[in-house]
């Protein structure tokens, strides 16, 4: 398995940016008009003895002229001004999209719909034109502004263009239909496309608002004061939990495979703290910045260093339920965590749970976080074995996903699943999906919608 490269990958949207507003079809109009006043040349009357000369030229430049016309030129490509999916549903094989757009109505897809229809590898390399590769061979030529597709050598026209817009590549639908016919589907604007032959069955994440199990929370990506978990549950009614205190909540999904863990595994570690709201963040941070002063720190030096030990109010992890402190008795929320035998433990084997420690020693830079080596992030199989093996942070696997698009993974157990970033397409706020598939969505707390499907 293999993944577009993100260097090439970013290169080629640069390349096709550039080619943007591509003077080509302007000096290509201008030729034409030059073109023809020496076709009516009024000499072609003369008696000159060049006048058969003059006409042969003439007839020659008419020939060139209407091939150019059928062949060659193409009006400039439009631009939309807006490219929207205004609705995304998943029905058991089926993911639906409206689109919204001002060019083109309903003939416009992203590229990615496309690369993701193709397994293996892709490749794909920008220079004056995109060449995508697929696995199977098959090689189709994408010029911006360009209507024209080369498919296998053989040049395709289609009734949309190929054309930019913000991040996005949009190509026309006509292409994935073509290089597809049985997977797309298409109808004034509305989109719906096979994603897999057979969607295996399994645990589905459902997705709505900021509630996304891969949702990034960080000082650049921070919470609505109000924002609150709906499916919060008290740690103290899994009875395997030990926890300190009485009111210690996680989502469910968390919960669950926190309990697992803990079934599964005699570790004897204890939970001090999961779900904390905005206000109980607020009087965290607040305590901290005042404990700083009293040791004689200004009030800017005491906030900057409280924000690195604990996160400022809308940007705590704890507030959306999927974080958890463990501790043991004497060791609470210490460094010295890491050289216990449950901290030993989780580091290296919460993984295989969903849990992820997030706040590394040898990443501090990123997360701006000091080492927590007590607090873990649910954040679901397979992206906790992903970041696990790849030994790289959160923040760093989001960055990737936004970057590359598409990403292939085979796990310990041989299980393959494809993740695919749609990126600023849609508000999470403006839809839902159903339960009954296995296919996890996510948003990623950005604009960007994150497909977790595991390959049959
Ligand atoms: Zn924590």
């Amino acid at each position: 398995m293999a993944n577009i490269s993100r260097r090439t990958s970013g290169l080629s949207r640069k390349k096709l940016n550039r080619n943007k507003n591509s003077s080509l079809n302007k000096s290509q109009n201008r030729s034409l008009r030059k073109i023809q006043p020496k076709g009516r040349s009024k000499k072609i009357y003369s008696r000159s003895p060049f006048s058969n000369l003059v006409t042969k030229v003439g007839i020659l430049f008419g020939v060139v002229l209407i091939f150019y016309m059928i062949f060659i030129f193409e009006f400039p490509a439009n631009y939309p001004d807006k490219f929207k999916v205004s609705t995304m549903s998943l029905d058991s094989k089926e993911m639906t999209m409206k689109i919204e757009t001002d060019s083109y109505k309903g003939k416009l897809i992203p590229l990615e719909v496309l690369l993701t229809m193709s397994k293996g590898e892709i490749t794909l390399i920008g220079e004056k034109e995109t060449t995508i590769i697929f696995s199977d061979n098959k090689k189709i030529i994408l010029k911006e502004g360009s209507r024209k597709v080369k498919i296998d050598g053989k040049t395709h026209k289609f009734n949309a263009p190929v054309v930019t817009f913000e991040k996005l590549v949009l190509i026309p639908g006509e292409l994935a239909e073509e290089l597809f016919p049985k997977k797309f589907n298409f109808d004034d604007g509305e989109i719906a496309f096979t994603l897999s032959e057979d969607l295996p069955e399994g645990d589905y994440q459902n997705f709505e608002g900021y509630d996304g199990y891969l949702g990034l929370v960080n000082r650049d990506n921070p919470l609505p004061e109000d924002y609150e978990p709906t499916d919060l549950v008290n740690m103290n009614t899994l009875k395997s939990i030990t926890a300190y205190g009485t009111n210690t909540y996680l989502r469910e999904e968390a919960a669950q495979a926190l309990a697992k863990m803990y079934n599964e595994n005699n570790i004897g570690y204890a939970m001090t703290s999961g779900f904390r709201t905005y206000l109980m963040q607020t009087q965290l941070f607040n305590e901290k910045v005042a404990a700083n002063i009293s040791t004689g720190m200004t009030e800017e030096q005491a906030k900057e260093n409280a924000s690195t030990v604990v996160a400022i109010p809308g940007t705590s992890e704890h507030q959306i339920g999927l974080a958890v402190d463990f501790s043991i008795p004497g060791v609470v929320l210490t460094e010295e965590f890491k050289n216990t035998v449950p901290g030993k433990w989780l580091s290296e084997n919460s993984y295989k749970y969903g849990f992820v420690l997030r706040y590394t020693k040898e990443q501090t830079a990123i997360t701006n976080i000091i080492f927590e080596p007590w607090h873990f992030r649910y954040i679901g199989f397979p992206h906790s074995e992903i970041l696990f093996k790849e030994g790289i942070v959160f923040d760093t696997y989001i960055k990737i996903l936004r970057e590359e698009k598409v990403k292939y993974f085979k796990d310990e157990k041989n299980e393959e699943y494809i993740i695919w970033l749609l990126s600023g397409l849609l508000k999470p706020e403006n839809f839902k999906f159903n339960t009954s598939n296995g296919i996890g969505v996510s948003s990623d707390n950005g604009e960007d919608i994150i497909l977790t499907m595991k390959e049959k």
